[in-house]
């Protein structure tokens, strides 16, 4: 089975670096695979999972956002944040969806929706991928 580097980077480190056989990422244009001799292309990513395959295998990284690169020799994904599903904190993530539920359903003039929204999106995409639920 032919196989491609898959990196994912944030700002604060390197969180994934293996060979794959599919990478899948929901890209702004639509869910996207990456299988190898992908043709170059850049696409910016949505709040969600990548999935990435091997063999019987898929591991989920939660990301918030960024880049998906493919190059000839290899898939660079840069993201805001990115966690592999078993460093992601479910109470941390739990919180963070209750707060953000509660803000936006205070209706107060002081709360900044967008903002909520885009919490919201995160901490529910994190538990998702602990429940492997993609
Ligand atoms: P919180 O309100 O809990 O901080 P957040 O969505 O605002 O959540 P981010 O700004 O997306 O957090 O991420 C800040 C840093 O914390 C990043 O390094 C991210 O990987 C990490 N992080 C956030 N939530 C979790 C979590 N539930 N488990 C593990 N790491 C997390």
């Amino acid at each position: 089975m032919k196989t491609v580097k898959v990196n994912v980077v944030t700002p604060d480190g390197p969180v994934y670096d293996a060979e794959v056989e599919m990478v899948s990422a929901k890209a702004k244009s639509g869910e996207l695979g990456i299988l190898p001799g992908h043709i170059p292309l850049v696409a910016p990513l949505e709040i969600g999972a990548i999935k990435l395959k091997k063999g019987s295998n898929t591991e989920l990284v939660a990301v918030s956002g960024g880049f998906l690169e493919v190059r000839p020799d290899k898939v660079t994904i840069l993201a805001q944040s990115a966690e592999k599903a078993e460093s992601i904190d479910v109470a941390r993530a739990t919180e963070a969806l209750r707060r953000a539920e509660q803000r936006l359903q205070a209706k107060q003039e002081n709360v900044d929706f967008k903002r909520a929204e885009l919490a919201l999106k995160r901490a529910s995409n994190r538990l998702n991928v602990t429940q492997n639920k993609y």
